[in-house]
């Protein structure tokens, strides 16, 4: 190589990669993805409609019969989704896009931490609002007062919450909506499969808000990278226009069309999904009397669990050293819920390791 004096801007060398986990293990509990795929009758639909793809066409841009079949299962015009490639790619638009540099863009803490991720590039002032430590609870009327004291134009938070797993109340929600007028409100909705109180439906009747969903949680299809904002229909314009021309592949878009003519097996895996998390649950908690390393559990509105430890880092590394990854978040471990077979792998190790 030869030296010629090019060095990476400063926000590249100072950047902390959002750095998913990878290589293989034994079982995977640590990245929220469904247990489930498809069964053999669906696999072979599917395979069919990848093999009917025009290889050398580029994919229809607006994935137009995509974004009908979704819009027509979660009930609402199609002129209020647009498809992105993952939820993430989503965040990453708005992000950049709805704001203007000196802006500032509120989330809470602990929440995803892609929505602060994206925020980096952009010249943005960051508002973070810290949930109680100890509950873990969002306080609504703080959200609403500091967002408007720093007067935020972009809010972006999940609900249920990824960590902590709590959902707030679809009240609760559309107070901080129509608390605050002059900031878009992003509600990314990637767990609501697993709770109650999803505002989807009313995304129309409000100006200032942006639903998102994904196809990677309970549909099972983190593989093929779809999400999808769903928003009233100038928003859903004003993301079309910043996205990249061809930003859904022809092959997902193909699987995404089949998959949303069969509601009742999406239905369904967020029912057996729901079933394992709860099991999961009861024996953690069962196991949380038993042990007195586990010191907080909380009830769960999505399908992982979230657990506080005396030594959340040891029995991480314990766990994965028995090729169980799960996902190490300061004192907490976030665990997302396997198949049956493999949350009693969990149990049994971690019966093992907390001894
Ligand atoms: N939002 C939340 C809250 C998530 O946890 C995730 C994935 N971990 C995403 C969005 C990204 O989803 P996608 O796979 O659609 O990019």
């Amino acid at each position: 190589m030869s030296g010629n004096g090019y060095t990476l801007p400063r926000k590249l060398r100072e950047l902390v990669p959002y750095a998913p986990l990878s290589g293989s293990y034994r079982i995977r509990l640590d990245a929220n993805e469904s247990f489930l795929s498809p069964p053999p009758e669906l696999m072979e639909e599917l395979m069919a409609a990848v093999m009917a793809v025009d290889f050398n066409r580029y994919p229809d841009p607006y994935a137009v019969e995509l974004c009908e079949k979704c819009a027509a299962f979660f009930g609402v015009d199609s002129s209020m989704v647009v498809a992105g490639n993952g939820s993430d790619e989503l965040i990453g638009l708005i992000v950049s896009w709805f704001t203007e540099p000196g802006d500032t863009m509120a989330v809470v803490s602990p929440d995803f931490s892609m929505y602060s991720f994206y925020a980096q590039p952009c010249g943005l002032r960051l508002l973070t609002v810290e949930k109680d430590p100890g509950t873990l609870v969002l306080d609504v009327d703080a959200l609403i007062s500091r967002a408007r004291e720093a007067d935020a134009r972009l809010l972006i938070f999940s609900n249920p919450c990824n960590p902590t797993s709590l959902a707030a109340t679809r009240a609760d929600i559309l107070k901080i909506v129509d608390g605050l007028p002059g900031c878009l409100v992003v509600v990314d909705e990637a767990y609501m499969d697993f709770a109650e109180g999803s505002i989807l439906r009313m995304a129309g009747e409000h100006d200032n808000l942006i639903v998102l969903k994904t196809c990677s949680k309970a549909f099972g299809m983190a593989a093929i990278r779809l999400g999808f904002a769903v928003a009233r229909p100038g928003l859903i314009l004003a993301l079309k226009a910043a996205k990249s021309p061809y930003n859904v592949n022809s092959m997902t878009q193909a699987v995404g069309c089949v998959l949303f003519s069969h509601p009742d097996y999406l239905a369904g895996c967020a029912d057996e999904i729901r079933a394992s998390r709860d099991t999961l649950c009861r024996e953690l908690s069962a196991l949380a009397g038993e042990k007195a390393e586990i010191l907080d559990m909380r009830p769960t509105c999505a399908n992982f669990v979230f657990l506080r430890l005396t030594d959340a880092k040891g029995v991480y590394e314990a766990l994965l050293a028995r090729g169980i990854a799960v996902r190490l978040m300061g004192d907490r471990l976030r665990v997302s819920a396997g198949a049956p077979i493999e949350n009693r792998a969990l149990l049994s190790t971690l019966r093992e390791i907390l001894r």
